[in-house]
């Protein structure tokens, strides 16, 4: 579904990419491993043509992303939920869900099934949510495209315990029902029995990718820190 092969991204003139690989295929949970800085954002920052790679390709299902302009990748099929979440602050949750919604089977009403949250909080401005709140708004904000692939940066970074729990019971459900995910987490605990595979950048490279389980102690130590 998604190949990205052997690509580099710069701001500026500073390398921050120097070879990413990375696969997705249909119905899979791909997570995005790594310490801070290693290159998680900018790689999906690059699929999305927010900060374009200068070299390497992109490319999802018939698509080849780096021909296209950021606006039109929105409109391919992949669906992101981006780091700090940036839900538009003065329109109500209702208008921030309707905003994005593209034909499928994701309906206003199905995403506030997944989220009662957002159901009681319908008609209340998005900045008056708390940060959970918010998330669980991203989420939704993104399903409401339908996306062929769903990517979320940070998925729980810096929530409430409770929260983060109703926010992977989501991700568990979603997965479930079969959506193909890229996830980037450093809840290991929560992520790792639900991945199907993991890739892991270091200093801007891939190291390594393969299946959780064969992610021993000595690979976590080296490129995880744990
Ligand atoms: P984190 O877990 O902290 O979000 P990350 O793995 O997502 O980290 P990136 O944010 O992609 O890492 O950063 C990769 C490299 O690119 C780092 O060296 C970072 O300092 C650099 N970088 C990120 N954003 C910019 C920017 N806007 N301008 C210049 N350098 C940047």
């Amino acid at each position: 579904m998604l190949n990205v092969t052997a690509i580099e991204t710069f701001y500026g003139p500073s390398q921050a990419l120097f070879g990413v690989d990375l696969s997705v295929q249909t119905g899979e949970m791909v997570a995005l491993m790594g310490r801070n800085g290693m290159g998680k954002t900018t790689t999906i920052r690059s699929i999305f043509g927010l900060t374009p790679a200068r070299r390497g390709s992109i490319e999802f299902e018939t698509q080849d992303l780096r021909r296209l302009p950021a606006y039109r990748i929105a409109q391919v099929g992949l669906g992101l939920v981006p780091e700090g979440r940036r839900c538009f602050p003065n329109l109500s949750v209702r208008e921030n869900l309707l905003v994005t919604a593209c034909p499928g089977p994701w309906s206003l009403a199905q995403v506030e099934t997944l989220f009662p949250r957002l159901a009681e909080r319908r008609n209340q401005m998005a900045s008056t949510l708390s940060g959970g709140e918010q998330q669980m708004l991203a989420i939704g904000r993104a399903l409401m495209t339908n996306p062929r692939l769903l990517v979320l940066d940070e998925a729980t970074e810096g929530l409430a315990p409770v929260i983060r729990q109703e926010i992977w019971g989501a991700i568990r459900e979603l997965k479930a029902q079969g959506q193909s995910i890229l996830i980037v987490d450093k809840s290991l605990a929560e992520l790792l029995p639900v991945a199907d595979r993991c890739t892991i950048l270091e200093k801007g490279r891939t190291v390594w990718s393969g299946i959780p389980e064969a992610l021993d102690e000595s690979l976590r130590d080296r490129y995880l820190g744990v």
